[in-house]
């Protein structure tokens, strides 16, 4: 363990919704200048404290050092994004109905939004919300998660210590406990949840009847899938290097299944096994560690149920398979290559969030696309290939809100994010993610007033 933190309570809920409450009439008038200027401020603290941040988050998360450095540099980019775009559009004048009125669309903040975000991204996550919510101005509560508060605690402390007082909150503590406090509290119209899809449903189910304004980011099970015209090199490691292994396969939007047409199906698996092989487990401070360990046992404990339900149905192991003997310390489990995997096993259908490969063969490339929407999820999808057919066929029939072709996971701070299906709901990043914290009000305005013919009596 590194360090401990104080259980808050909901009580102490109540105080930081009150405090961002009482922030909230100065905070929505403060000048999208002047809030930009606070936002860039927080981005320019990020990076004066860079390298001690990217030490600290490697150290309580564990993915490799140079994952968490490009977890700050999104973040901090993020923050200047928004800085920027907040000062931007702020609604608009429709053309009027009759002569002598005007019609005003106006955006507007909530109030108190409530940002709660797991510990795989801790900083990204809740950038991507915060950046957004108080660019709109609106005054925030974060509940950071229980296994990783500690670089968020700093983010608030130091980065964001010129915000004035209120605007910025955050309460530790247990989700079942402070998370539940949070998400059901009446004076917080807005949640922004990132998470599992069994909490993100108990937040709407506990919520319901509130008229909450839910932005859930849930949990995925995406695709990748290897055209017949693809090389074959460049789509192995494509899908081994980054998709499906980066900070040990817990990403939400990693990839969980790998679709090869079949005639290249033995060749691509064993030499992705071979790959595989010679990936470095290690400590993310560890220059030579090219993935670090699993957060936990509980997540560890899951990868090996799947992987032994695979093994039970007829799946073969070709790479790992267990937890690497030489690493005692540490949550580690082996970069994991599965073959003959069908749909019927929990590792092609439930989130695994783990570094597992499975490999399974297709015939045609609408088998693949009808393989690729198999599932409850729809957060991701990628494609290797360079048939344009092919990728247009892709992003029109796969259900997912992102599609990836030739370049997975690379996300656009311009680019909205965001699931389809059991995957959640909203968009984060983009013009999108600031428009989820505003909401719209339409003033219909008579300059000169006086009476109407179609007023009583008729
Ligand atoms: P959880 O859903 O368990 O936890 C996420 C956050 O919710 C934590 O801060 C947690 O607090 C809090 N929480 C737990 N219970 C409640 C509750 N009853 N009410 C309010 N808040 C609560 O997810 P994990 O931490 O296990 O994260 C992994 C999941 O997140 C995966 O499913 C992954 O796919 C998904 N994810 C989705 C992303 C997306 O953008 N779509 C991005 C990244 C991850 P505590 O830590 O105290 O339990």
């Amino acid at each position: 363990m590194l360090d401990t933190v104080s259980a808050g309570t909901p009580a102490d809920i109540e105080r930081a919704v009150a405090a961002a409450g009482r922030a909230f009439p100065l905070w929505r008038q403060v000048s999208a200048v002047e809030r930009a200027h606070l936002l860039h401020g927080a981005a320019a603290r990020m990076r004066e404290h860079f390298d001690e941040l990217a030490r600290l988050l490697t150290l309580e998360e564990g993915k490799p050092l140079p994952e968490n450095e490009e977890e700050l540099d999104w973040s901090l980019n993020t923050l200047d994004y928004y800085a920027e775009l907040g000062r931007h559009t702020r609604g608009r004048v429709l053309p009027s109905p009759a002569p002598g009125q005007l019609s005003l669309v106006l955006k507007e903040p909530y109030g108190v939004v409530g940002c709660i975000v797991p510990w795989n991204y801790p900083i990204l996550l809740l950038i991507w919300k915060l950046a957004p919510a108080l660019a709109a101005g609106n005054t925030v509560v974060i509940k950071p998660p229980s296994l990783t508060p500690l670089t968020i605690l700093w983010l608030v402390e130091v980065a964001f210590s010129d915000f004035p007082p209120g605007v910025v909150n955050v309460v530790t503590g247990r989700g079942s406990e402070v998370g539940d406090a949070l998400v059901t509290h009446p004076d917080v119209p807005v949640i922004a949840f990132t998470g599992s899809t069994a909490v993100g449903l108990h937040i709407s189910r506990s919520t319901a009847g509130q008229m909450k304004k839910l932005h859930l980011e849930l949990g995925g099970k995406d695709p990748f899938v290897i055209a017949d015209d693809a090389p074959l090199d460049e789509a192995l490691e494509a899908a081994v290097a980054y998709a499906a292994l980066i900070n040990a396969g817990q990403v939400c939007t990693s990839t969980e299944r790998v679709y090869v047409p079949r005639a290249m199906y033995a060749r691509f698996s064993e030499a992705l096994a071979e790959r595989v092989g010679r990936l470095r487990l290690g400590p993310g401070l560890e220059p030579t560690t090219d993935m670090g360990p699993m957060i936990g046992d509980s997540g560890r404990d899951l990868v090996a149920e799947h992987v032994a339900d695979a093994v039970a149905r007829g799946a073969r192991v070709l790479a790992g398979g267990r937890r690497p003997p030489h690493l005692e310390r540490g949550f580690f489990y082996e970069p994991t290559v599965l073959v003959d995997v069908d749909h019927s096993m929990r590792i092609m259908r439930e989130e695994t969030f783990g570094p597992t490969i499975p490999l399974m063969p297709y015939d045609t490339f609408d088998e693949a696309i009808g393989l690729a929407n198999d599932t409850e999820y729809g957060l991701g999808a990628c494609l290797y290939t360079h048939d344009a057919r092919k990728v247009r066929r892709f992003y029109e029939e796969v259900r997912a809100g992102t599609i990836w072709i030739n370049d997975p996971l690379t996300d656009n701070y311009a680019g909205p994010f965001g699931g389809m299906k059991m995957s959640g709901m909203g968009r984060e990043l983009g013009e999108e993610g600031l428009e989820e914290f505003w909401q719209t009000k339409h003033v219909h305005w008579d300059i000169e007033g006086g009476s109407k013919n179609f007023w009583y009596p008729y």
